[in-house]
């Protein structure tokens, strides 16, 4: 490991020639073969020419996995590594993210139109793309988008149109690693029950009628900040940032006050993901550590065929002892995400629009975030329900009270949704239940 610092430090240094000897430790690996060598693969002197000038690699995130992935790829010999982070820097994280010490001119970038501009961009095709995230919206945005890069002749997957995908996550003292061929085997969509589902409260209450502290910390979350803008227009809100928490904050108080509601804390707004303690993260630095080397491990089996890959989800935890697990992910028949099938919403036709919303956001195998549903009404498209604009928000929110009857929404018909957590618009087939 000091080897490996000392390494990095050179690099750092500027001094990034190839000395002698620099890649004998990869060479082993590519140039021999061994008895847990990958069956079709032939040892060569050219592989390494592919690391170093020819693969390239997308890392998204650069947070405390996404920081130790880089340096482990680029002493792995890769060279084309492009890194995409939404976030800005967080102080407490300057002692793990040795990234951020150099002063890298980072700067809060919007994920999803940066990828799409990536992947358009056929000169910056990426071989792999590694996941170093703690969001899982960003993480099935992703998924989606690869799925969505397919090609198909005659309805035969084309192998070439396949980009891997890594995803390395941890929380806590758990964690997993995974290794996602689009189409070929089980997706992020597919395993969605896996991550604890989150807690949702109905649009109306939080609008009109609050009753708990929550309820006036998400009217401020999700309707004031978009329409109030109070960073600048479209800066989002960001849990890590003590100014826009402390904003959300005395706007919570306010709220909470105009009702006689009791219990809004600074901590209740910051939410549970925040509130991790230092010496905790640097214990789980260390389960970090064994995550990255994982992920990296996938990366360089993928871009080399040296070994068969990992197939295809590591479990790993050290809460009690230590566990260690891999296991092969099922794909599921009926995924949103990679399967195709049409996706059917069962509602009586007594059902409110707040019902489909609250199923589309709170059933496991979804867990749409600010889901917008449009129906095609007499040939015209017609906004059901948006969140994310405040103007439109406002106008569509009456439906949510109506019932589906209501709405003149009848038997088998298609609502398109769309959402944070995909690129693509999935389509639901209504079927109304009597
Ligand atoms: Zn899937």
């Amino acid at each position: 490991f000091s080897h490996m610092i000392i390494e990095k430090l050179m690099a750092v240094d500027g001094d990034s020639r190839d000395w002698d000897g620099r890649w004998n430790h990869v060479k082993k690996f590519l140039e021999r073969p061994g008895p847990f060598t990958h069956p079709d693969f032939e040892p060569s002197i050219e592989s390494l020419g592919f690391l170093l000038e020819t693969c390239k690699i997308l890392v998204i995130g650069a947070g405390g996995l996404g920081c130790e992935l880089l340096q482990n790829l680029a002493l792995s010999g890769f060279r084309h590594i492009h890194v995409v982070d939404m976030d800005t820097i967080d102080i407490s994280n300057l002692n793990r993210q040795f990234l951020f010490r150099f002063g890298l001119p980072f700067s809060p970038l919007l994920l999803c139109p940066l990828i799409f501009y990536f992947m358009m961009d056929s000169n910056l095709k990426f071989h792999i793309i590694v996941c170093g995230l703690d969001s899982i919206i960003a993480r099935r945005w992703m998924n989606g988008m690869l799925i969505s890069l397919l090609s198909y002749e005659d309805g035969v997957l084309d192998p070439s149109s396949i980009i891997p995908l890594i995803d390395g996550g941890t929380e806590g003292f758990k964690g997993n690693a995974r290794v996602i061929l689009p189409d070929m085997t089980a997706c992020i969509d597919c395993t969605l029950e896996l991550y604890p589902p989150q807690i949702h409260f109905p649009m109306c209450t939080i609008a009109s009628m609050p009753r708990l502290p929550e309820h006036c910390v998400e009217y401020v979350r999700m309707l004031q900040w978009p329409k109030d803008e109070p960073f600048g227009d479209g800066f989002g809100l960001d849990g890590d940032n003590p100014e826009h928490i402390q904003w959300v904050f005395q706007r919570a108080q306010v709220r909470a006050a105009d009702y006689s509601i009791t219990g809004v804390t600074y901590r209740l707004t910051q939410g549970e993901e925040n509130h991790t303690n230092p010496k905790v993260k640097c214990n789980v630095f260390h389960i970090l550590c064994c995550f990255v080397a994982a992920c990296s491990t996938e990366v360089f089996k993928m871009a080399s065929s040296t070994y068969i890959p990992l197939n295809n989800y590591l479990v790993f935890n050290i809460v009690d002892g230590l566990y260690t697990y891999t296991f092969e992910a099922e794909r599921k028949e009926n995924c949103s995400a990679c399967s195709q099938v049409p996706q059917d919403l069962q509602f009586p036709p007594s059902a409110k629009l707040q019902e489909v919303l609250e199923y589309l956001t709170e059933n496991a195998s979804l867990q749409m975030k600010s889901p917008a549903i449009t129906a095609t009404l007499e040939g015209k498209n017609k906004t059901l329900y948006l969140q994310t604009i405040a103007s439109i928000e406002e106008r569509t929110r009456p439906n949510l009270c109506k019932t589906l009857k209501e709405l003149v929404l009848s038997d088998g018909q298609e609502l398109a949704v769309a959402d944070v957590t995909t690129p693509q618009t999935v389509l639901f087939k209504l079927k109304l239940t009597f």
